[in-house]
């Protein structure tokens, strides 16, 4: 990463002062989504582990594959002595009992979890989860010691709608997201806006159109929080992210990194994600 993509016209707090920013650690995650049997995962992350050079732990890269397959991805990492982070996809927010089909933050601890992706669209529409849900598991991960990445993004409509009622919409996803949550868990989240027209449809939000969201959550961040938080926080795009579009968005300021789909089922096509932000 330049010296050029760090410093810029913080977006944050003093609207017009140029300075150089401290570097955030670039961030990229693999979303496998529902794809790959055990044995699958397992050849899937020997093959990204493979490709993976260790002067590229300057991003910090996590593989989010189903549940059923973190142990056995968690063990191709450990052999290989990987950089590579492990998350999970989703969590509940309960430490344990009756709760049939759930996995709770102590089972994503003890299989070496570090990230959690909370509050996906296809969560929140296929699957009901509400801002309520996705605040109760932020602030459960982040009392486990795993990091929340919270996903937040619009529809269709509401883009179409236009910029004040898609940025009214992002800063009601996040505001209950954070609610109650202290300074070091925001610092310690991930933002991942993904507009939900551009997941798995080929379609990506133009890198003005991320930027100016992030610029915004940002800005959001630092009223709640203030401006160092705001400046820890890592926000990243995700939406059809691939090798042949990423290099737009690691120009943007505010963005640190990608949550890729599709892109991540593809070991080279991963790599290339997670070079363009060295
Ligand atoms: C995602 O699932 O979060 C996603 C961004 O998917 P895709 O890259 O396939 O659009």
């Amino acid at each position: 990463m330049s010296e050029t993509r760090r410093r810029h016209t913080s977006t944050a707090s003093s609207a017009t002062a140029d300075f150089v920013v401290p570097r955030r650690r670039p961030i990229v995650l693999g979303n496998w989504k529902m794809n790959k049997t055990t044995t699958q995962a397992v050849v899937l992350a020997q093959d990204i582990s493979n490709h993976y050079y260790r002067d590229y732990d300057r991003v910090e890269t996590v593989l989010c594959p189903p549940f059923i397959d973190l142990k056995s991805v968690a063990n191709v990492l450990e052999f290989d002595r990987s950089a590579l982070r492990l998350g999970a996809q989703d969590v509940y927010w309960e430490e344990s009992g009756a709760y049939t089909g759930a996995i709770s933050p102590a089972m994503l601890v003890e299989v070496g979890c570090a990230y959690c992706i909370v509050g996906h669209s296809e969560r929140r529409g296929l699957f009901g989860e509400t801002d309520r849900d996705v605040n109760r598991k932020v602030q459960a991960l982040l009392s486990a010691g795993i990091s929340p990445v919270i996903c937040v993004g619009e529809g269709a409509a509401t883009r179409e709608a236009g910029e004040r009622p898609t940025q009214e919409f992002i800063a009601g996803q996040l505001e209950a997201a954070f609610e109650g949550v202290g300074a070091s868990g925001a610092a310690r989240s991930v933002v991942a806006y993904e507009p939900i027209w551009a997941i798995g449809t080929g379609r990506t939000a133009t890198p003005e159109q991320a930027q100016e969201i992030c610029a915004q959550i940002r800005g959001r961040i630092s009223e709640r929080y203030g401006h160092a938080t705001a400046q820890a926080v890592r926000l990243v795009y995700g939406g059809s992210v691939k090798p042949e579009n990423v290099g737009f968005f690691v120009q943007m300021p505010d963005l640190d990194g990608c949550l890729a789909g599709g892109a991540a089922l593809d070991a080279p096509a991963f790599i290339e994600l997670v070079k363009a932000f060295l």
